[in-house]
């Protein structure tokens, strides 16, 4: 019995983001629990190759989170095409480690525009085509709770609280639709983001911030997606889980 309430077999799922990192692996994850995936990304040829190397069963469309007439053509054609829509994971993001005083307006509003405002127009788009039973599952982040050291990120952990309320809201919102909303919060995971421009001191410092004293993997964040996204969740909606290596634990 909870064996197959894990399993995700006939499902259709689609994975902003999944070209890469955690989208990827949360590709992997839900492939492997039985889910036909759709990967929609802007990082074109990373997202082909990564779909042809599952050998069937995962296709990519291309998708920018901030096209609002994209995302809700991209949806539409996914439930068209294979006549369902179970799951929505949105792990499309962008990072910005820059302080207040510094951060021009374009910037906040890129950050803003692919974190809060893309997560939450495809969770809308998605759920037109959803029906009962199906799960939302946003890729948040610890930011979207508590403040960063060493770096100063406040645009980044303004996008990420936005997609933590969002996610409540729409939990309460789709209820009576029998769709749950849920966000998954990493703290630090080692991926491009947190690798590209990153000061190898900042890793030093945020390992010796978490009680678990290393980073995560993609992995161990798939692996929590696949159950929320998976019947053995069906009692969870609205919840933000936190996935820090007890970063905000102490
Ligand atoms: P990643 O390796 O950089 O992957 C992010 C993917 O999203 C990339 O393929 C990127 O494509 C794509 N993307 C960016 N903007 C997009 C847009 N407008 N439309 C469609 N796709 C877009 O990052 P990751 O570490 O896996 O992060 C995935 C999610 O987890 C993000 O939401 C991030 O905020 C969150 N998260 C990450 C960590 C961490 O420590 N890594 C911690 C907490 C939360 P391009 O490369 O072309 O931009």
């Amino acid at each position: 019995m909870y064996r197959e309430r894990l399993e995700l077999d006939g499902r259709v799922a689609v994975v902003t983001g999944g070209s890469r990192g955690i989208g990827l692996a949360c590709v992997t994850a839900l492939r492997e629990f039985g889910a036909t995936v759709v990967i929609a990304d802007l990082l074109d040829d990373v997202g082909r190759a990564a779909a042809e190397s599952f050998g069937g069963g995962v296709e990519y469309v291309h998708l920018d989170v901030t096209d609002a007439a994209a995302v809700a053509e991209v949806f539409a054609g996914v439930a068209e095409r294979h006549g369902r829509l179970d799951i929505l994971v949105t792990s499309a993001g962008i990072a910005n480690h820059q302080p207040s005083s510094e951060i021009s307006r374009e910037a906040w509003d890129a950050v803003l525009a692919v974190n809060a405002t893309g997560t939450f127009w495809c969770a809308r788009e998605a759920a037109r085509h959803m029906t009962r039973g199906a799960s939302i599952v946003a890729i948040g982040s610890m930011s979207g709770e508590l403040a960063n050291a060493p770096q100063r990120q406040a645009a980044y952990n303004a996008s990420k609280g936005a997609v933590h309320l969002a996610v409540k809201s729409l939990a309460v919102e789709y209820v009576d639709a029998g769709i749950r909303v849920n966000a998954v919060a990493p703290g630090y995971i080692g991926t491009d983001l947190t690798k590209d421009g990153v000061p190898g001191e900042w890793w030093d410092d945020w390992i010796r911030r978490t009680p678990m004293q290393r980073l995560g993997s993609p992995e161990e964040v798939a692996s929590l997606v696949a159950f929320l996204a998976s019947d053995a969740a069906s009692y969870l909606t609205g919840s933000i889980v936190l996935a820090d290596g007890g970063y905000s634990a102490w």
